[in-house]
């Protein structure tokens, strides 16, 4: 199989560099790397770059594009919800059980509403989950931030700022909730050790002994949760 790619030159970049981003492949080269030294570098990471873009293709093509209808799966922390959408004098948003019922008005653009409205709704949950978190968060670990908010992230899980200002975006509550602890823990270990360095890695490690599994899901599973097209998993896994 021939790999179809794009090269992206940096003049910061020293090392090449692979990303195998939704189904697709991209190289990250520095300003003036000759092209047939690309080219037997990709060559030499074949076998790893193939699988990697075949998980990928296998998780986009399992999953239906998201279009914001009635009977669509939606998820909370994992757990499966099917969408119920119906139309009435005023938006609302309400979770029974395993449902989550939808209004829009009738005047609505119709597939914008239920969109808009059902993320609300994520981010109003997630602060909620974050708040009772942090609740009942030790602080004895000495790691307390100065706020927590959530936002709209599409190529990251979350972040810390010089600020000790923690943000996640609202996708992550998609996820399973050992996986959503496992990332406001990395975030929280950032407020001491602003890098990724052993130490770093040490800390996270006694604060969330699962954190490689986690890390693991993430990467597995962030090509289509934080995608706006998908935003869902599969359950089973491919490997
Ligand atoms: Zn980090």
């Amino acid at each position: 199989m021939t790999l179809i790619y794009q090269i992206n030159r940096s003049k910061r970049r020293r090392n090449l560099a692979i990303k195998v981003a939704k189904g697709k492949l991209e190289i990250q080269a520095p300003w003036h790397m000759p092209e047939a030294t690309i080219r037997a570098f990709v060559n030499d990471k074949h076998a790893w770059i193939d699988k990697h873009l075949q998980r990928q293709r296998r998780q986009l093509d399992a999953l239906a594009p998201r279009l914001w209808e009635s009977g669509e799966r939606l998820r909370w922390l994992g757990e499966p919800m099917t969408l119920k959408v119906a139309t009435a004098t005023r938006k609302s948003v309400e979770r029974y059980g395993a449902e989550l019922f939808v209004t829009k008005t009738a005047r609505s653009q119709a597939v914008k509403e239920p969109r808009l409205t059902i993320i609300s709704w994520y981010k109003r949950q997630a602060e909620a989950w974050l708040d009772d978190f942090f609740a009942t968060w030790p602080e004895h670990h000495g790691l307390t931030p100065s706020t927590w908010s959530i936002g709209d992230f599409t190529s990251k899980w979350g972040h810390c700022t010089r600020k000790q200002a923690l943000k996640f975006t609202w996708k992550l509550w998609i996820a399973p909730p050992w996986v959503v602890r496992n990332v406001v823990i990395h975030e929280l270990c950032h407020l001491k050790e602003f890098n990724h360095s052993k130490a770093f890695w040490r800390l996270v490690e006694q604060l969330s002994p699962d954190y490689q599994a986690a890390e693991a899901w993430l990467r597995q599973h962030g090509v289509t949760v934080l995608n706006a097209d998908y935003l869902d998993y599969c359950d089973e896994n491919s490997d």
